[in-house]
Parts: C-alpha cells; sequence; structure tokens
C-alpha cells in the first residue's frame, strides 16, 4: 500500500488561520521585521513569501534591504535598533549572510526574546536542556508534520541524517524529547543505510536530490524531506518521493511539505516572542 501524505500545505494553512483568529483578539499587532544581507535570490524569494503571509495572517512587517557592503558594525547597530523598536517583536535574519559578516556575531546580537527564528544561542541552549521558550521553526514544523500521524513517537527509533544548527540539531533533541531513541547521522557516517533502514520516523536533511532511495527506508516508516535543491529550476526533495512512497507508512512532499509549516512556525514565534515581551 502507498504511503500516506503528509500534507504540510494544508497543516499549516491550518495553523495560520488559527494565527489569524487569535491576531484578531490581540490589542498589540505583532511585527515582525526581516533583515536581508546581499543580492541572493533564493534569499529574497524565501523573505518575500514569508512576508506575503505575515501579512495575510495580520501581522505587521519591515523589511530592511541591505547591501552585501553592509559591515558587521552598522548591521549590528541595525538589529540593536530592533532589539529596541516596541512596534517589531520578532525578528528574523535571513541566512546566509555574506562572508565578511560573521553569521554567530549577528545572531548573538538579536535578544531571545525577538529571536523568531530561534537561533540565538540561549534559545538554541534552553532547548537541549528542554526548556521549549522559542524553537526554532523547521524543526518546530517537522514534529507536528510527525504528530498529525497520530503514530505514537514513545521507543520508536528515529533517525535525522544531517547535523545542522538550524535543522538536524535541533529536531534531533525535540524527538529526544517527545522520548524516541534517536540516532544522527552525517557526511562522515559510515554505511548510512544501516541506520536509515532501522528507522521508524526518517528526517532527511542535507540537501542532495533524491539522495534517499527505497532500498534505504523501513517498510511503514515515517519519513520527512526537509531537504530543498533546485534540479532543472524543480524543487526536488531529498527522498526519492516516487520511490519511496510505495514503502513507507507517512511521508512529506517536497515542495508543500516541511516549507509552509516553517513558514507557519515562523508566525507562531512571532507571536510568542510577543507574549515573552508581555511579560518583561
Ligand atoms: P547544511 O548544509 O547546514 O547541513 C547539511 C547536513 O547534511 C550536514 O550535517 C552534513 O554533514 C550532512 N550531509 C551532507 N552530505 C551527506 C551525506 N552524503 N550523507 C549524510 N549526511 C550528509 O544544511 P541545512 O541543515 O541548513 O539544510 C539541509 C537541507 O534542508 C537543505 O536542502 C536546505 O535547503 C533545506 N532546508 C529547508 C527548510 C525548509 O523550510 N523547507 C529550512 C531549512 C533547510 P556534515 O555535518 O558532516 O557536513
Amino acid at each position: 500500500m502507498a504511503a500516506k501524505i503528509i500534507d504540510g500545505k494544508k497543516l499549516a494553512e491550518e495553523i495560520r488561520e488559527e494565527l489569524k483568529k487569535k491576531v484578531k483578539k490581540l490589542k498589540i499587532t505583532p511585527g515582525l521585521a526581516f533583515v536581508l544581507v546581499g543580492e541572493n535570490p533564493a534569499s529574497e524569494s524565501y523573505v518575500k513569501s514569508k512576508d506575503k503571509v505575515c501579512k495575510e495572517a495580520g501581522f505587521y512587517t519591515e523589511l530592511h534591504k541591505l547591501p552585501s557592503t553592509i559591515g558587521e558594525i552598522e548591521l549590528l547597530k541595525l538589529i540593536d535598533d530592533l532589539n529596541q523598536n516596541p512596534k517589531i517583536h520578532g525578528m528574523i535574519v535571513q541566512l546566509p549572510l555574506p562572508q565578511n559578516i560573521d553569521e554567530h556575531l549577528i545572531i548573538d546580537a538579536i535578544l531571545p526574546h525577538k529571536d523568531a527564528d530561534g537561533f540565538n544561542p540561549i534559545n538554541m541552549g534552553n532547548l537541549l536542556i528542554g526548556k521549549n521558550i522559542i524553537v526554532s521553526a523547521t524543526p518546530k514544523g517537522i514534529i507536528k508534520m510527525i504528530e498529525s500521524t497520530g503514530v505514537s513517537l514513545e521507543g520508536k527509533h528515529a533517525v535525522v541524517v544531517g547535523r545542522s544548527n538550524i535543522v538536524g540539531k535541533p529536531i534531533s533533541i525535540l524527538l529526544q524529547q517527545k522520548n524516541c531513541t534517536v540516532t544522527m547521522c552525517h557526511s562522515k557516517t559510515i554505511h548510512l543505510e544501516k541506520y536509515t533502514l532501522d528507522a521508524d520516523i526518517l528526517v532527511a536533511a542535507v540537501g542532495k536530490p533524491r539522495m534517499i532511495t527505497k532500498e534505504m527506508v523501513k517498510k511503514g516508516a515515517i519519513v520527512i524531506d526537509v531537504g530543498t535543491s533546485k534540479v532543472y529550476d524543480k524543487l526536488v526533495g531529498d527522498v526519492d518521493f516516487d520511490e519511496v512512497k510505495k514503502v513507507a507508512g507517512y511521508i512529506s512532499p517536497v515542495p508543500g511539505g516541511v516549507g509552509p509549516m516553517t513558514i507557519a512556525c515562523l508566525l507562531e514565534n512571532t507571536l510568542e516572542c510577543l507574549e515573552l515581551q508581555k511579560r518583561l
């Protein structure tokens, strides 16, 4: 039997509708600022889609588009202004930043309660010790997708392929919090298929088109495809969707899977930032 599709687009629409209702009831308009440095067409397109969705949900947004020649000091000054700006409750510095700018320095400068992406080390550290305050949007969305299957996660073997700070590491921690037994794989893993074949839950976050083949997936597994690569102008995931869906129990597509959920969770995070600021 073919796998059930985890429809990230539909789940995200439901989340956004709920958020829209919440925003209508608020006395304050949630504000999200985007900081975009340099000319990167992919980043520009991500920011554009995030901005559109925010506006539809009733958020106030600001886009700060800066040239790649901007220095760290100037960028830090902007972050500081946004930290102090009462209309702005969350901000997103679109990554990657140009090579002349130290990404960590900039992310560290965002106040943890305005860090809508959840990339600040304080928020990441809190996640590690089990205090989920602002959880980065992609892993947060992935957990919602897995939970939407209704399958109990306790005791399941979850295998995460990829160990980046923004996806692989936080999703591994979240799955462990859900009482999964987690294996993290990466580019130096030997015999990757040995691990993936044993996965009840498989999260692929690598960025290599269709690298997860049918032969690497356990029958009935939940497969979440985070990867996005452009192949001849088409967006392609890390999973060979057409083949893997023949063995998996549940599978998320690309596009229409993790991407829209990430955006919906960014909105949710901005509202959570606003709530945190009300308490200050
Ligand atoms: P990174 O490049 O930061 O990390 C990729 C990870 O994959 C690394 O840990 C790397 O290992 C590992 N890796 C590389 N090659 C292999 C291999 N052959 N076998 C096993 N592991 C391997 O990427 P990100 O985590 O930022 O993103 C991953 C993918 O997810 C990308 O396609 C990105 O576009 C997409 N993405 C999608 C989002 C969405 O909202 N839809 C959000 C964020 C990311 P090592 O550490 O050893 O180098």
